[in-house]
C-alpha cells in the first residue's frame, strides 16, 4: 500500500492564507503585523479590529486593505467599519479567515475564541484569558467545529515546540519559566510601597499594561499554569513554575524517561506569533534577533517567593477548584488591575481582592457561557465594592 500523498501547501493551491487579527492596535497585534510584513507570500490580512484606537486602526487598514475592519467602542472611523463587541465575532468568523489571531486583552476575547473554533478555524491564541475562564467550553467548541488552538504565549509556544510529535502521555512535568517581574528582588517592606510606575517597568518584555501588571503580581503565571493545563491536558500537580530572570529559556518539558527539553531564544514575541501561524512547520524569518549563548549568559533559575506574590497560588488553587473559579480569578484580577491602573487601588490590594472574590464565589459551576459570564460579573462587582 502506498503512503498517502502529502497535503499540498496552501501557498501552492490557494495563495496566501487569510488572517483575522483581533486587537491589531495592541502590543501583540503590532508585532504580528511586523511579522506578516515579512511573510506576504504566505499570509494576507483579511480582518483587523481594535477597541478604541481609531487612528492607529485607520493607519493599519490603509496599509493592509483588509476586507473587514471593526472598532468596538467609540464613534470614530468610516461608515464601512463594523461596530460594537459583535465586530470581534464578525472578524473571527470572516469566511476568508483561515487563522484568527486573538490578541484582545481580557475576558472580552471569549466569544471570538469560541466562534472561530466553532467555525473550524485555527485560533492563534494570545488572549489567554478566554481559555482560562472557559477552558472546557473552548475545548468543546474546538471539538464540535473542528477548530484548533495554537498558543502565542511564549511559554506555551515553547512547550508545544518541546513536545514535537510526542503525546501528552510522554510528559512527566511541565516547567514554566517566569521572569519574576520588576519586583523579583524587592524585600517585603519595599514591596509594600510598590507604585504603578514601578509595576510598569518590566525587566525583559515590552507588553500591554494589563499583562505587565499581571507579570508584576505573578497573576500572569497563574493564568499561564491554567492555560497549560487546558492546552496540553496536564494535571496541575505536573506543572511547576520556576523563576528565570533572563527570559531566555521560555519553558521546559520533562518526559517520562527523565529527559528535559527546553526551548530558548531572545525575548521577542515575533517568533511565537509566527510559529502559531506555521505550526507544525517552520519558515525562514530574518526578523527575530539571532541567539548568542555567550551574550545570554549566565542563565539562572530560582524559586518563586510565594509569600511575596500570593496571586500565583490563588490562581493555581482556582484552576484546581475548577467550575467557575478560574473565571472568578480572571475577572477579579482584571477588575483589580483596571483599578490599579486608574490609580484607585494599591499594588498590594490586588491579591487580597482576588482572594475575597474567590472565597465569596466558591463552588459556582462553570458549565455554560452564561454561568461563566455571571461569575465574571459577580467577581468584578465584589472587587469594585470592596475597594
Ligand atoms: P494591549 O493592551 O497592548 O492590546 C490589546 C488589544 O486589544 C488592543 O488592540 C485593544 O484595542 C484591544 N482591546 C482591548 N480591550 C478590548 C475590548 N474590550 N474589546 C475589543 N478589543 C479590545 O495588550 P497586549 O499586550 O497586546 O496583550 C494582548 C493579549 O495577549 C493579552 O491576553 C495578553 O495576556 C496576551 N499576551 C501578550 C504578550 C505581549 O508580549 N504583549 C505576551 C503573551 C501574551
Ligand atoms: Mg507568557
Amino acid at each position: 500500500m502506498s503512503a498517502p500523498a502529502p497535503a499540498p501547501r496552501d501557498t501552492e493551491t490557494h495563495g496566501p492564507r487569510g488572517i483575522a487579527i483581533l486587537g491589531s492596535t495592541g502590543s501583540i497585534g503590532v508585532s504580528a503585523l511586523r511579522v506578516l510584513a515579512r511573510q506576504r507570500e504566505r499570509y494576507r490580512v483579511v480582518a483587523l479590529t481594535a477597541n478604541a484606537n481609531a487612528d492607529r486602526l485607520a493607519e493599519q487598514a490603509k496599509a493592509w486593505q483588509p476586507a473587514y475592519v471593526g472598532l468596538v467602542s467609540g464613534p470614530d472611523g468610516p461608515a464601512t467599519w463594523h461596530r460594537g463587541a459583535e465586530a470581534l465575532v464578525g472578524a473571527a468568523t470572516h469566511p476568508d479567515a483561515a487563522i484568527v489571531l486573538n490578541a484582545v486583552v481580557g475576558a472580552a476575547g471569549l466569544d471570538a475564541t469560541l466562534a472561530a473554533l466553532e467555525q473550524g478555524k485555527r485560533v492563534a491564541l494570545a488572549n489567554k484569558e478566554s481559555l482560562v475562564m472557559a477552558g472546557h467550553l473552548v475545548a468543546e467548541a474546538a471539538r464540535r467545529g473542528g477548530g484548533e488552538i495554537v498558543p502565542v504565549d511564549s511559554e506555551h509556544s515553547a512547550i508545544l515546540q518541546c513536545l514535537g510529535a510526542r503525546s501528552g502521555r510522554d510528559i512527566r512535568r511541565l516547567i514554566i519559566t517566569a521572569s519574576g517581574g520588576p519586583f523579583r528582588t524587592w524585600a517585603d517592606e519595599r514591596l509594600r510601597g510598590a507604585q504603578l510606575v514601578d509595576a510598569l517597568q518590566h525587566p525583559t518584555w515590552s507588553m500591554g499594561r494589563k499583562i505587565t501588571v499581571d507579570s508584576a503580581t505573578l497573576a500572569n503565571k497563574a493564568l499561564e499554569v491554567i492555560e497549560a493545563h487546558f492546552l496540553f491536558g496536564v494535571a496541575f500537580d505536573q506543572i511547576e513554575v520556576v523563576v528565570h530572570p533572563q527570559s531566555i529559556v521560555h519553558s521546559m518539558v520533562e518526559f517520562v524517561d527523565g529527559s528535559v527539553v527546553a526551548q530558548l531564544g531572545v525575548p521577542s514575541m515575533e517568533l511565537p506569533i509566527l510559529y502559531a501561524l506555521t505550526h507544525p512547520d517552520r519558515v525562514a524569518d530574518d526578523g527575530v534577533p539571532r541567539f548568542d549563548p555567550i551574550a545570554a549568559s549566565p542563565l539562572t533559575f530560582e524559586p518563586v517567593r510565594h509569600e511575596a506574590f500570593p496571586a500565583l497560588q490563588l490562581g493555581i488553587a482556582a484552576g484546581r477548584a475548577g467550575g467557575a473559579a478560574p473565571a472568578v480569578f480572571n475577572a477579579a484580577n482584571e477588575q483589580a488591575v483596571a483599578l490599579f491602573l486608574e490609580g484607585r487601588m494599591t499594588f498590594n490590594d490586588i491579591a487580597p481582592c482576588i482572594d475575597e472574590a474567590l472565597q465569596r464565589l466558591s463552588g459556582i459551576p462553570g458549565d455554560s457561557r452564561d454561568a461563566i459570564l455571571a461569575a465574571d460579573g459577580a467577581a468584578r462587582t465584589i472587587v469594585r465594592e470592596r475597594n
